[in-house]
Protein backbone atom coordinates (compact mmCIF):
# COMPACT_ATOMS: atom_id res chain seq x y z
CA UNK A 1 0.00 0.00 0.00
CA UNK A 2 1.54 2.76 -1.02
CA UNK A 3 -0.60 4.91 1.54
CA UNK A 4 1.49 3.61 4.05
CA UNK A 5 5.00 4.59 2.98
CA UNK A 6 3.51 8.58 2.09
CA UNK A 7 1.59 8.62 5.67
CA UNK A 8 4.72 6.98 7.52
CA UNK A 9 6.69 9.89 5.78
CA UNK A 10 4.08 12.63 7.10
CA UNK A 11 3.98 11.64 10.57
CA UNK A 12 7.87 11.82 10.47
CA UNK A 13 8.11 15.11 9.34
CA UNK A 14 5.52 16.55 11.29
CA UNK A 15 7.23 15.12 14.46
CA UNK A 16 10.25 16.26 13.58
CA UNK A 17 8.86 19.69 13.00
CA UNK A 18 7.08 19.92 16.33
CA UNK A 19 10.48 19.15 17.95
CA UNK A 20 12.27 21.93 16.11
CA UNK A 21 9.35 24.31 16.66
CA UNK A 22 9.47 23.12 20.76
CA UNK A 23 5.89 21.84 20.59
CA UNK A 24 4.80 19.28 22.88
CA UNK A 25 2.28 17.63 20.56
CA UNK A 26 0.89 18.05 16.88
CA UNK A 27 -3.32 18.54 16.69
CA UNK A 28 -3.39 18.83 13.02
CA UNK A 29 -1.45 18.13 10.37
CA UNK A 30 -2.34 19.92 6.84
CA UNK A 31 -1.27 18.29 3.75
CA UNK A 32 -2.16 18.74 0.00
CA UNK A 33 -2.19 15.78 -2.60
CA UNK A 34 -2.38 15.85 -6.10
CA UNK A 35 -4.49 13.47 -8.09
CA UNK A 36 -1.99 12.33 -10.05
CA UNK A 37 -1.12 10.55 -6.83
CA UNK A 38 -3.99 8.42 -6.41
CA UNK A 39 -3.78 8.09 -3.15
CA UNK A 40 -7.53 6.43 -1.22
CA UNK A 41 -8.46 9.16 1.65
CA UNK A 42 -9.57 6.40 3.54
CA UNK A 43 -6.40 4.70 3.29
CA UNK A 44 -4.72 7.49 4.01
CA UNK A 45 -6.94 8.34 7.30
CA UNK A 46 -6.38 4.41 8.09
CA UNK A 47 -2.27 4.50 8.18
CA UNK A 48 -2.63 7.86 10.11
CA UNK A 49 -4.10 6.32 12.82
CA UNK A 50 -1.57 3.16 12.66
CA UNK A 51 1.10 5.85 12.76
CA UNK A 52 0.10 8.40 14.80
CA UNK A 53 -0.48 5.93 18.19
CA UNK A 54 2.12 6.38 20.55
CA UNK A 55 3.41 9.23 19.41
CA UNK A 56 3.23 13.11 19.97
CA UNK A 57 0.88 13.07 17.31
CA UNK A 58 -1.74 10.61 19.17
CA UNK A 59 -4.59 13.15 19.07
CA UNK A 60 -3.84 14.88 15.77
CA UNK A 61 -6.18 15.14 12.53
CA UNK A 62 -5.73 14.86 9.21
CA UNK A 63 -6.82 17.65 6.83
CA UNK A 64 -5.98 16.27 2.74
CA UNK A 65 -7.02 18.78 0.32
CA UNK A 66 -7.03 17.44 -3.16
CA UNK A 67 -5.24 19.12 -5.78
CA UNK A 68 -6.82 18.34 -9.02
CA UNK A 69 -4.45 17.54 -12.62
CA UNK A 70 -4.81 20.38 -14.28
CA UNK A 71 -2.71 20.57 -18.07
CA UNK A 72 -2.07 23.17 -20.53
CA UNK A 73 -2.16 22.36 -24.27
CA UNK A 74 1.22 23.07 -26.08
CA UNK A 75 -0.05 23.59 -28.94
CA UNK A 76 -3.44 26.31 -28.41
CA UNK A 77 -2.75 27.40 -24.59
CA UNK A 78 -5.55 26.51 -23.23
CA UNK A 79 -5.45 25.20 -19.56
CA UNK A 80 -8.15 22.42 -18.69
CA UNK A 81 -8.98 20.06 -15.66
CA UNK A 82 -7.84 16.17 -16.20
CA UNK A 83 -10.71 14.15 -15.48
CA UNK A 84 -10.52 10.19 -15.58
CA UNK A 85 -7.11 10.36 -17.06
CA UNK A 86 -7.70 11.67 -20.19
CA UNK A 87 -4.60 14.08 -21.46
CA UNK A 88 -6.08 15.41 -24.23
CA UNK A 89 -6.79 18.79 -25.15
CA UNK A 90 -10.55 19.72 -25.34
CA UNK A 91 -10.21 22.30 -27.81
CA UNK A 92 -7.91 21.20 -30.43
CA UNK A 93 -7.80 17.47 -29.55
CA UNK A 94 -3.63 17.94 -29.54
CA UNK A 95 -1.96 15.25 -26.84
CA UNK A 96 0.73 17.51 -26.56
CA UNK A 97 -0.02 18.99 -23.15
CA UNK A 98 2.07 19.65 -19.75
CA UNK A 99 0.88 18.98 -16.27
CA UNK A 100 0.39 22.56 -14.02
CA UNK A 101 -0.38 20.73 -11.30
CA UNK A 102 -1.58 17.28 -9.66
CA UNK A 103 1.98 16.20 -8.70
CA UNK A 104 1.70 18.28 -5.33
CA UNK A 105 2.60 15.98 -2.06
CA UNK A 106 3.40 18.70 0.35
CA UNK A 107 2.74 19.55 4.25
CA UNK A 108 0.72 22.69 4.30
CA UNK A 109 0.84 23.59 7.61
CA UNK A 110 1.34 21.87 11.38
CA UNK A 111 -0.37 23.05 14.27
CA UNK A 112 0.85 22.04 17.62
CA UNK A 113 0.43 22.94 21.13
CA UNK A 114 3.45 23.92 23.29
CA UNK A 115 2.32 22.24 26.06
ZN1 LIG B 1 -5.14 22.65 -27.52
Amino acid sequence: MHEMSVVSNIIKIALQTAEENNLAAVTKIRIKVGSQHHLAPDLMEYAFSFFKKDTAAAEASLEIKKVPVTMKCLRCGRTFTVNEGIYICPVCESVHVEMLTGRELIIENIEGETQ
